[in-house]
């Protein structure tokens, strides 16, 4: 995720949404089990959460997720969502009652392998008690259900975004987290179930719905039309999108042959959408250069989508297709800007945090401190600025009372979790461990984590990789620069000597050059800085 550094000039109308949703009611704790919450000693509850410490109703125990089939039909004039919700699942244990996450909606009937199952419902929990005990291994669930998708509202320090199933004035946009999913369609909702997922999304004729995956199928009945998009790979639940509303479609490939699908908000036109189409453009590129540091791109389709959204201050790494606020192109003054490195920084969360999934919410850092510094990655490629001058710069440019550094970002808590912190001082996180491993140790261990088979990782998982590849004893490194809310003393007194002569240039003009593009960098993220200081 990365929020946009214009959102200030929209606070007003983003603060009106948030005291009408907040008036709707946000889910305050974790609820338990469900009204017959019994043990028959045959068959059991599942949990209403899955166990993560942040958020305690998040997800659930007791089963998980193979594929969604979601059937929705949208009217824009209404808002109101129709939705058959499918769900292929695998019950670890024999359960007498499960939980689904649902906020906000209408449930209509469920139905548990084809017979009807009473539920129950409380804020964020949706309890399916089925007619018999479900035995261990597969089952399936369909649910109909009805309403406006509940919105969300991301509390961050200082101020606060809309997300979760937006409706705009022409159509939806769907992007949140940690929160999103449960808005519009009863899940799983935790990144530690990934699954599968196909959409058939049913709007007015003339709307056009993206999402993730590919567009496999079209079809208009009766002034209606149905998208049918299905995502194989698997991927967590708020990395779902659909978005409704009329776009220009760019169907392409890159160099690689990776086929990319982009949709961009038709009423984006001029200056602003030029450079838009320019990032756009330079999706393969990204990828390459990403690739080259990462190992190979994980997915078999890739695109964007950007709406036309006044309110929408932040981009989302949705799976194959990241969802970006236009405000990335366009400067305080509202003037067309480059925008590349958002592209950077959402396609390289496909690696880190999509392929490579948090298996709890305190581990961001790994998201985003990745994805921060493959906009470093790509300063160099670009010939801006190499990682250890960003890092520098970064580093002498926060003073050691600023409170930056009291946030510790290996447990941010959940009002820090996408504090500035998380995202910079994640990337210089990486950029020291470059130092104290050196470059070939290093990519060893980026590209053996981007590899892993699971698909998830801890940052204790992490570290132990770290030392394994290494063969060094890390502990005290990961404490300082995760770990301590303290400014770590100077980086490179903690590097070795050689290596830090050979990361920094010699070179004056270039160094000065380089000096000040770090700086711009800073000033871009100075607002999401000054929140830190709050
Ligand atoms: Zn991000």
């Amino acid at each position: 995720m990365t929020m946009s550094k214009s959102r200030n000039r929209r606070t007003a109308a983003v603060l009106a949404i948030v005291c009408l949703t907040t008036a709707l009611g946000l889910p305050a704790t974790a609820q338990a089990a469900g009204p017959d919450g019994r043990s028959t000693g045959r068959c059991t509850s599942g949990a209403p959460g899955i166990g993560d410490p942040y958020y305690p109703n998040y997800g659930n125990g007791g089963y998980q997720v193979r594929k969604y089939d979601l059937d929705v039909t949208y009217d824009p004039a209404t808002d109101v969502l129709d939705g058959v919700a499918g769900i292929k699942a695998s019950a670890t244990k024999s359960l007498c009652s499960f939980n689904l996450d649902l906020v906000g909606m209408t449930v209509r009937s469920i139905e548990v392998n084809g017979v009807r199952a009473r539920w129950s419902r409380t804020e964020h929990e949706l309890t399916v008690i089925p007619k018999s005990p479900i035995e261990r291994g597969k089952f399936e669930v369909k649910v109909r259900y009805d309403g406006v998708p509940h919105e969300f509202v991301l509390q961050l320090p200082g101020f606060e975004l809309r997300t979760g199933f937006m409706a705009t004035p022409d159509g939806a946009t769907v992007a949140g987290q940690p929160e999103v999913a449960a808005g519009w369609f009863p899940v799983n909702d935790h990144p530690l179930d990934k699954a599968q997922y196909s959409f058939d999304v049913t709007v007015p004729k003339g709307y056009e719905v993206a999402a993730n995956g590919f567009l496999t199928g079209r079809e208009t009945r009766r002034g209606w039309t149905t998208y049918e998009w299905d995502a194989r790979e698997p991927m967590a639940s708020y990395l779902a999108t659909i978005d409704i509303g009329f776009w220009d479609v760019h169907k392409w490939r890159t160099n690689t042959g990776l086929p990319v699908y982009d949709a961009v908000d038709s009423a984006i036109t001029g200056g602003l959408r030029s450079v838009i189409d320019s990032s756009l453009a330079r999706q393969g590129e990204v990828l390459d250069v990403l690739g080259g540091a990462f190992g190979p791109y994980p997915f078999s389709t890739v695109g964007a989508i950007v709406d036309n959204q006044d309110d929408l201050f932040f981009a989302l790494e949705t799976q194959t297709r990241p969802v970006y606020s236009k405000l990335f192109w366009l400067d305080a003054d509202g003037n067309p800007v480059n925008g590349d490195s958002v592209v950077v920084h959402e396609l390289a969360h496909q690696w880190f945090g999509d392929k490579i999934a948090l298996a709890r919410w305190q581990d961001i850092w790994l998201n985003e401190g990745f994805a921060t510094y493959a906009e470093w990655l790509w300063a160099e490629h670009e010939g801006q600025a190499t990682p250890q001058e960003m890092f520098r710069a970064t580093y002498d440019a926060i003073p050691a009372d600023d409170p930056f550094w009291d946030v510790v970002i290996g447990d941010p808590t959940v009002e820090f979790l996408f504090d500035d912190p998380v995202y910079v001082r994640g990337a210089m996180t990486l950029q020291a461990l470059r130092n104290e491993v050196g470059d070939d140790d290093f990519w060893r261990i980026v590209r053996r984590w981007a590899a892993q088979r699971d698909g998830h990782g801890t940052t204790s998982e992490f570290i132990a990789l770290a030392e394994r590849i290494s063969g060094q004893q890390l502990d005290k490194f990961f404490d300082v620069w995760l770990f301590t809310g303290e400014k770590p003393a100077s980086p490179d007194a903690a590097a070795s000597a050689s290596r830090a002569a050979a990361a920094s240039t010699d070179d004056k003009a270039s160094d000065d050059k380089a000096s000040d593009f770090a700086r711009q960098w800073l000033a871009n993220t100075s607002e999401r800085l000054k929140r830190g200081r709050r």
